[in-house]
């Protein structure tokens, strides 16, 4: 008898790693992802060595043009660098850290694979076999191997462990995607990167990130991170309760509290006092 494919949900970096080491042992899978396959998140990463090294070997790459094909600069020849003189918290790095761009790794990652894109998983029913995997598009799939890599929100933890709390940080983190014009990026935004493809600074107990996610002849896409402690609960950026939903919205207070910076260096000021 054939031996039935594991059926993994989700075809994020987790979901697409396990596709691939289960392919590398020869055994089937089948992944549902409940996005469509392309555009993807054109961001980039920090991999860590200890993350990416014992991944090669399953892809059957060379360190080289694993990072040739996944930098965020790799097709410009770059390797993805990071200057740990750019970081807050340089001892976080490794010399062989770099940035991957996400989309192309997860592109590379799904090399081989039974994606069924824009498959959306709703619920899981337990059966006297395994699980009943019931989707939007109203297929009921069988199986007795089911893997959850759904991400933070994920429907299979909703239903088969609905008690599990959902753990939320005490942190305050907002970040956004902007492109950048070349002759502005030139000017403002290269003095600082110098020969990095990501940026820090630290005001008190902020930390701000700026990183390249992709350079053209005419514009480059920056990405910016601001994040820093919770300051108690009338904190009015910090909202745990927020509903999924409102993950896209910027309240005015944050703008409020980044004109109130004072010391925010250049590109920091540029990427983070445009509102749109
Ligand atoms: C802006 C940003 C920057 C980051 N920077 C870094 C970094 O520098 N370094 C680093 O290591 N990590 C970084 N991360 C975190 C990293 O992306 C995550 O840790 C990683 O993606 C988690 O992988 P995952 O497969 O568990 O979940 P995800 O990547 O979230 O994948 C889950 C997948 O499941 C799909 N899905 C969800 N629900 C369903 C459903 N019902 N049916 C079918 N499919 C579903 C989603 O569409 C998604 O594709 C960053 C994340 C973000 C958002």
């Amino acid at each position: 008898m054939p031996q039935q494919p594991v059926r993994i949900i989700g075809a994020g970096i987790g979901g697409l790693t396990l596709g691939r080491c289960l392919l590398k042992h020869g055994v089937p899978a089948v992944l549902y992802e409940r996005m469509p396959s392309t555009p993807r998140h054109s961001y980039g990463v920090t991999l860590h060595a200890s993350s990416y090294m014992p991944l090669l070997d399953i892809l059957g790459l060379d360190e080289l043009t694993f990072r040739r094909r996944t930098a965020v600069d790799g097709s410009l020849g770059g390797n993805g660098n990071i200057e740990s003189t750019s970081m807050v918290y340089p001892g976080n790095l490794i010399s062989t850290s770099f940035r991957a761009h996400r989309e192309k790794l997860e592109k590379l990652l799904s090399e081989g694979l039974d994606v069924q894109w824009e498959h959306s998983l709703e619920k899981v029913e337990e059966t006297p076999s395994g699980v009943a995997l019931y989707l939007r598009n109203g297929q009921k799939v069988e199986s007795s191997c089911v893997v959850g890599a759904d991400g933070p929100h994920s429907n299979i933890r909703k239903s088969l462990s609905p008690n599990t709390p959902f753990g939320i940080l005490p942190y305050v983190a907002f970040n956004g995607k902007r492109w950048v014009k070349r002759a502005v990026f030139d000017s403002i935004y290269a003095p600082a990167f110098k020969e990095s493809n990501v940026i820090e600074m630290k005001i008190y107990d902020l930390v701000l990130n700026i990183s390249v996610n992709e350079q053209q002849a005419d514009v480059v896409s920056v990405s910016w991170i601001f994040s820093r402690p919770a300051r108690g609960s009338t904190d009015p950026l910090h909202k745990p309760n927020r509903p999924v939903s409102g993950a896209t919205d910027i309240p005015e207070e944050f703008f409020d509290e980044v004109a109130a910076l004072s010391g925010l260096s250049q590109p920091f000021k540029e990427v983070l006092m445009q509102k749109n």
